[in-house]
């Protein structure tokens, strides 16, 4: 589903991916960790182009772009791209003037063009999906986080993209309203729902993943089953972090 080859993206004169290599099969779950600023949001910022890698290339289901710091990427191309990712971040991103329903109904209509009907439908039954529809008709500020975080993937989901990407889902909510979110995700999962998931909840990557990817300092430095890299890693650096959780 996604294959990323040698990636490089560069802020000023600094580095912070240095050549990543990965690929996420159709319907499986990775899930990236880390330390703090070793690269893993911008990595997951570059596969749907809120960032411009510097160098290296993106295959997303049919389309493959090669960066070059020397050209601009062609805009049809981004929105093409774009197009396939779902995105859910870390402080949610809802449209504060609008109710739930609304921000989930905003982009079918805006970018894929729907009817207002069918929007609506979609959005009630994919509100309904993460518990919901009840909820329908607030505002995000009348909603808890774990609730307004859940908008958030409906919000994602109704535009069908190929991959969702979650970039730390549950960091800014209070440890009670972790799991009501961890919870859809782990639904989403289930389904077959392609994703890549960076965060700091090391018992959904044992629970979920299919694939643990370890970055630090801009490169992979091991990825593999659950097992393999909580259990079984021999690498310094994956233990040293690891170690540091307990
Ligand atoms: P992580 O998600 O692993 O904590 P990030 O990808 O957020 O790491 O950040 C990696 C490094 O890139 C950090 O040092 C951060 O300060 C830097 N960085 C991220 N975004 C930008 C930006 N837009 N401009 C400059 N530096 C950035």
């Amino acid at each position: 589903m996604i294959t990323i080859r040698n990636l490089h993206k560069r802020f000023d004169d600094r580095e912070v991916l240095r050549g990543i290599d990965l690929h996420v099969e159709a319907g499986s779950t990775v899930v990236i960790i880390g330390p703090s600023g070793s690269g893993k949001t911008t990595l997951l910022r570059c596969i749907n182009l809120l960032e411009t890698p510097t160098s290296g290339t993106i295959t997303l289901g049919e389309h493959t772009i090669s960066f070059d710091e020397n050209q601009t990427v062609k805009k049809d191309v981004v929105i093409a791209l774009r197009k396939q990712t779902g995105m859910v971040f870390q402080n949610y991103h809802l449209f504060p003037h609008m109710t739930a329903l609304e921000n989930v109904m905003e982009g079918q209509v805006t970018v894929l063009k729907r009817s207002k009907e069918f929007a609506r439908e979609k959005a009630l039954q994919l509100l309904d999906k993460v518990g919901l529809k009840d909820r329908a008709d607030m505002y995000p500020h009348q909603l808890s986080g774990g609730q307004q975080q859940r908008v958030g993937i409906a919000r994602a989901m109704a535009m069908d993209p190929a991959v969702l990407l979650f970039d730390e889902p549950t960091s800014a909510l209070d440890p009670e309203l972790v799991g009501e979110v961890l919870k859809v995700m782990k639904e989403l999962a289930r389904e077959g729902m392609t994703m890549v998931v960076v965060t700091h909840e090391m018992n959904f990557a044992r629970e979920v993943a299919d694939q643990v990817v370890f970055v630090d300092q801009g490169v992979i430095v091991e990825q593999g089953t659950p097992e393999q890299i909580f259990l079984h890693s021999n690498n310094e650096r994956t233990l040293q972090f690891l170690n540091k959780l307990k």
